[in-house]
């Protein structure tokens, strides 16, 4: 486990067990040997073709763990609890979950059910996450906040103003000033108080990758004199008492807590401005930016990592916030966070598999010989042959690498011109090949073929180069013998990981067993998980060569035999399905290929747009059905 670090990434949900698998304890919590879920064991059950209704799911697959979820909500709340009566705060904390980080239908509906004790809310950025919020939060508590966030047209402002007189507790705050005449205009049609808040921007500056969004000069908010006229404008139009939340986001992964009370206390200051210019303030939002150590250091100089636990978080900004608030006489708010990388991040785990690997070439001579291969030389390339010989005679390594390069070269250039055939520069590159052995300088790493997408299921990786803890779910028990890149199945040079936590360009594996190279059904399966990827990735993730998105499934603790029971399984979409995504009938495609064969495999001639005759097999649609052949898998024919 220390190789992998996963005490450090993983504590406390996920560990090494003694069969050396990584185990995940749900609640997060040390508990009993029999209460860990065994992930290999969730792989083998849900992918058994007699399991799911006697499918069986094919990986990747993305393992949802909603008692992970319900863990990261109350360890969040209780954070703050402890903070605000620890530091005597006159207001409670209530939290809100901004959708964007996973819309899932099932995420979004745990974090409602379990956050719904202590009037956890959510927040929206756009139409289509505001109805769902408006239509998961009807089973949530009603004082549970729906914060608006986003670009506001008046259909979205129509809609949350709306969504106050289904009794939902929800806040349109401005991003923009041109916002407010919508709103004050709309909520007179429809006779609606609003609910005002405005996101400020502010001074304080996250320096990080994700802190862009911060700052004077950041993208969204309004400044201190839009503020201002916000405030004048409401009182104008006799709506100051609407004014109740004031927002802020510094950014995501906020690296340290003295940046975190910085920007809070900047905000608690036009806060307690804005209760003296008699704004009828109610709620502190401080955004999010909680961070998640992704590769364990717990360092604040990388965007990977943070240096500060959930508590450390939630008591600097009762502090900061508490601190300014008396010092200005004004009654603490309620505070509200939009945390969601650290609450959705863990409670999900992508699976997948090494479907082969390259082995390194073992460096072959010309089977006819080296007289052959000097023959067809120019006399430049010959001298470097009797140079890099006599190198090797006199054991100068170092100088027999250089003239075999040169040696290489030259050939290349001879090949090119037409003056040198294959055969010979297949035995020059066999020659290099064996120099470079010879002298330890040959690539050691090898390549694993993973059956996954990187731009579907990692799209940060590749976007922004953000680092996820990668680490094979079994055989931690033995020491890995090799070290690997991956390589994904997309034929794109992009679809590769070669940069792990801990700043690594090649990943510690495991030889694959089995025939060929780790049979994809049998013994030798080789699975890997990649950790931590609960929030963005699949909300961002595109179909790049049309790989859909991986199998789902949703596990929960259990006191059975497995520990566990698979309560939800969703296969990966067909080949159909993603088709459609990007406008293909597959119903017209299937008709047209069926044409196709009538005409040319059946030696029968139908003539040009030759009709079925009715007699074909409707049920044979291969890729209209909604089989469950996920298609990332490459024995998918469907
Ligand atoms: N709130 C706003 C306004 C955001 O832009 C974001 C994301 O960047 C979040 C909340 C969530 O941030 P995080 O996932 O870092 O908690």
């Amino acid at each position: 486990s220390s190789l992998y670090k996963v005490d450090g990434w993983g504590a406390p949900y996920f560990a090494v067990n003694q069969s050396g698998n990584i185990s995940v304890r749900p609640h997060g919590r040390a508990t009993l040997p029999h209460q860990e879920i065994d992930l290999l064991k969730i792989v083998k059950k849900v992918s058994d073709p007699k399991s799911i209704g006697g499918l069986g799911l094919q990986l990747p697959l993305v393992v949802r763990l909603p008692d992970v979820l319900k863990n990261r909500l109350e360890s969040l709340q209780s954070a703050f609890e402890f903070a605000t009566q620890s530091q005597g705060y006159d207001a409670h904390y209530q939290g809100v979950y901004p959708v964007k980080c996973n819309q899932d239908r099932f995420v979004v509906e745990d974090v409602v059910r379990f956050g719904s004790p202590f009037r956890f809310g959510l927040e929206a950025g756009s139409k289509p996450e505001l109805l769902l919020a408006m239509s998961c939060l009807c089973k949530g508590s009603p004082e549970a906040l729906l914060v608006c966030n986003g670009f506001k047209d008046a259909e979205y402002i129509s809609l949350a103003l709306l969504s106050r007189k289904l009794a939902l507790n929800t806040v349109i705050v401005l991003e923009q000033e041109e916002e407010l005449d919508l709103v004050i205009d709309i909520s007179k049609k429809l006779c609606v108080r609003p609910v005002i808040g405005v996101r400020a921007k502010l001074r304080t500056k996250h320096s990080g990758h994700f802190g862009s969004t911060s700052g004077e000069k950041g993208k969204f908010g309004l400044n201190t004199f839009q503020i201002l006229r916000v405030v004048k404008k409401l009182e104008e139009a006799g709506m100051l008492d609407c004014f109740q939340l004031l927002h802020f986001h510094i950014g995501s992964q906020i690296p340290t807590t003295a940046l975190l009370a910085d920007g809070v206390s900047e905000a608690a200051q036009i806060y307690c401005e804005l209760v003296r210019l008699g704004a009828n303030m109610q709620v502190i939002d401080i955004g999010g930016g909680l961070g998640i150590d992704y590769d364990g250091s717990k360092s604040a100089d990388s965007d990977i990592s943070v240096a500060y636990s959930l508590e450390e978080y939630a008591s600097a900004v009762v502090q900061s916030i508490r601190y300014v608030c008396d010092r200005r006489n004004v009654k603490h708010p309620v505070l509200c966070s939009e945390s969601g990388r650290a609450i959705v991040s863990h409670h999900s785990i992508l699976i997948f598999e090494a479907v082969s690997a390259s082995v390194p070439a073992a460096p072959a001579m010309s089977p006819l010989g080296l007289q052959y291969f000097v023959e067809a030389l120019t006399e430049d390339a010959r001298a470097d042959y009797a140079n890099l010989t006599a190198a090797a005679m006199r054991g100068e390594f170092e100088t027999c690498l250089f003239y075999a390069e040169q040696l290489k070269q030259r050939c290349v250039e001879q090949f090119k011109d037409g003056s040198l055939g294959i055969e010979q520069l297949a035995a020059v590159d066999g020659l290099c090949d064996l120099v470079a052995k010879e002298i330890g300088s040959s690539d050691p790493v090898r390549t694993y073929h993973v059956n996954l997408s990187v731009f579907t299921s990692i799209p940060d990786f590749w976007g922004i180069g953000q680092l996820f803890p990668i680490v094979p779910i079994h055989r931690l028990d033995e020491r890995p013998g090799v070290r690997g890149v991956l390589s994904d199945l997309t034929c794109d040079s992009d679809g590769k990981i070669d940069k792990f936590i801990g700043g690594d360009s090649s990943l510690p594996l495991h030889e694959l067993e089995g025939k060929g190279g780790g049979g994809v059904c049998g013994g030798g399966r080789y699975c890997l998980g990649m950790f931590l990827g609960g929030a963005y990735e699949e909300a961002l993730g595109g179909v790049h060569n049309l790989f859909g998105g991986p199998s789902v499934v949703r596990v929960s603790q259990s006191d059975g035999p497995h520990s566990f029971a698979v309560t939800r399984a969703t296969p990966g979409p067909s080949c159909g399905d993603v088709l459609r995504v990007m406008q293909h009938e597959p119903e017209l495609m299937f008709e047209t290929l069926k044409h196709r064969a009538e005409e040319h495999c059946c030696g029968q001639d139908h003539g040009s747009g030759g009709s079925s005759g009715g007699e074909t097999d409707d049920d044979d649609h291969g890729m209209v059905a909604t089989n469950n052949h996920n298609n990332n898998n490459i024995n998918n024919n469907s």
